[in-house]
């Protein structure tokens, strides 16, 4: 008779417990998966996939756009909102079936409800305790609003991804990746966007370069960016919204959408109780293992807040089912993690900012870059510009990061992810040949480093 009901129980069926409990079952393990919701999680449910389902149906505006200067007479064209959303809804429905199917394929029990930590070896989860030889917590995080008068009239993410209807405006608030991705979808499908936010310019964290060009990209197609402006309150009255800034000015909205950080989900688990410890933000500690302070309970994905990305919480599910259940110590090595925004148009990055090249290794960083119209939009006469950047250590030639605004961008710069990870120098950029007619062959083309500088090359 085992000692415990389960060799592990894990909490969140998202990214990163579906990829653990999965391949822990494969590898013989009795496990179990908790979950509260639909299995499948932020990525699959509440994130990437529906946000890029929604900018591919954005983009088709610009491509009817676009088509004219191609010699295509495209008719009055009309959008469905409606149509997008059940289309969206309709995949959505086939991924969390996929997802149930993996789960039941390798065995996985699937527990509905909501579930708690009631001691080191103990969960529940629907009236019923478990007992479990580890447990695994992920589950992820929600969106994070600022505590303000009438914070309760505002939507996030979640509710942005399933409207009845598009307003005629709205205003987003936040200046961060999903704040922007919002932006361009909605701009792009004809609301009057204005993003609000504390800082001086969007994106804290990319480079410089990338920002100042997104920024530019977004005025020119209509959006309004209010940069060093702050929310005091909002009210609503009728099916409007009154939003008072500091320093007193009032903007009137159909819509207000917050987009101000996300935190992990940790209220009401019973983690401290259990001796969990946690930060300030409330994120899991875990060593490079994905253990806990306690060494039986483990936590992977945005529950940590290491690098809140969906390939990161599935490489660190995979690496704990390795690493209990498959006599195989693995730890995620979270360097050089490429990242995109799939803003309009996007951004994508891997690797060192120019700030953060110059602070490590001073004087010794040789910046390229590259601004041009693309090929495309020759034709098209679309105002849109592209911007790349190299990063490069002057003395060893490593590149040290790469940085791309334009089409594409995201295909482009997994790529260059590689690269990076084999550690390549500018002179294997050099020696690549170009793919041509390409954006992509800017970044093997590039010969002459900007004479030096500092802050921000501008392109
Ligand atoms: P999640 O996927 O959030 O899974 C956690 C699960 O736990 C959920 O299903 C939840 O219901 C469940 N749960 C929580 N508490 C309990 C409980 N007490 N009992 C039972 N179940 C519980 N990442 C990218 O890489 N690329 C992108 O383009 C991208 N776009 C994004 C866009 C948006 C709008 C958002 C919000 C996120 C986006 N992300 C993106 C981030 C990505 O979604 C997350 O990093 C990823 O989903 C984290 O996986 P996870 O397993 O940690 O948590």
């Amino acid at each position: 008779m085992p000692k415990y009901d389960y060799d592990l129980v894990t909490i969140g069926g998202g990214s990163g417990g579906v990829r653990a409990s999965r391949m822990a079952a494969g590898m013989g393990a009795r496990v179990a998966i908790c979950e509260e919701d639909r299995v499948g999680g932020t990525c699959v449910l509440r994130g990437c996939v529906p946000k890029k389902l929604l900018i591919y149906g954005a983009h088709f505006a610009d491509d009817f756009e676009d088509a004219a200067g191609y010699g295509w007479a495209v008719p009055k064209i009309r959008f469905d909102w409606g149509q997008l959303m059940a289309s969206k809804n309709k995949e959505l429905d086939r991924l969390n079936g996929i997802y149930l199917r993996i789960l039941r394929d390798n065995g996985v029990d699937l527990l509905e409800g909501k579930a708690r930590l009631a001691g080191p070896h103990t969960v529940e989860v629907g009236g019923r305790a478990l007992t479990a030889r580890h447990i695994l917590i992920a589950v992820g995080s929600w969106p994070s609003t600022p505590d303000i008068p009438g914070i309760e009239h505002v939507i996030s993410s979640n509710e942005a991804l399933d409207l009845m209807s598009l307003p005629k405006n709205m205003v987003i608030v936040g200046a961060g990746y999903i704040a922007v991705e919002f932006a361009g979808i909605f701009s792009t499908l004809g609301v009057d966007v204005t993003e609000v936010f504390r800082g001086d310019i969007i994106l804290r964290g990319f480079d410089e370069d990338l920002r100042t060009a997104l920024s530019e990209e977004m005025v020119k197609r209509g959006v309004n960016l209010r940069s060093e402006t702050v929310v005091r309150s909002i009210e609503k009255s009728g099916t409007r919204y009154s939003l008072r800034l500091a320093g007193g000015e009032v903007m009137e909205t159909d819509l207000v959408m917050y987009a101000t950080g996300r935190k992990p989900k940790t209220g009401g688990l019973g983690l401290a109780e259990a001796g969990v410890e946690l930060n300030e933000k409330g994120a899991v500690v875990v060593d490079t293992y994905s253990q806990t302070s306690i060494p039986n309970i483990h936590a992977v994905g945005d529950v940590t807040d290491r690098a809140n990305l969906t390939p990161v919480a599935i490489a660190e599910g995979a690496a704990l089912a390795n690493t209990l259940f498959n006599n195989t110590p693995s730890a995620v090595d979270h360097s050089g993690i490429p990242s995109a925004v799939f803003s309009m148009p996007p951004l994508a990055t891997v690797g060192l900012t120019e700030a953060a090249a110059r602070a490590k290794y001073k004087n010794r960083v040789d910046v390229y870059v590259s601004r041009f119209k693309p090929m495309k939009h020759t034709l098209s006469g679309r105002d849109e510009k592209t911007f790349m950047k190299l990063v490069v250590n002057s003395r060893t030639g490593r590149v040290l990061g790469c940085h791309m605004m334009g089409m594409d961008a995201p295909e482009i710069i997994q790529g260059l992810g590689v690269a990076l990870k084999c550690k390549a120098k500018k002179a294997h950029f050099d020696a690549t040949i170009g793919i041509h007619p390409s954006a992509a062959e800017e970044f093997v083309t590039m010969r002459d480093p900007l004479p030096p500088h500092e802050g921000p090359s501008g392109g």
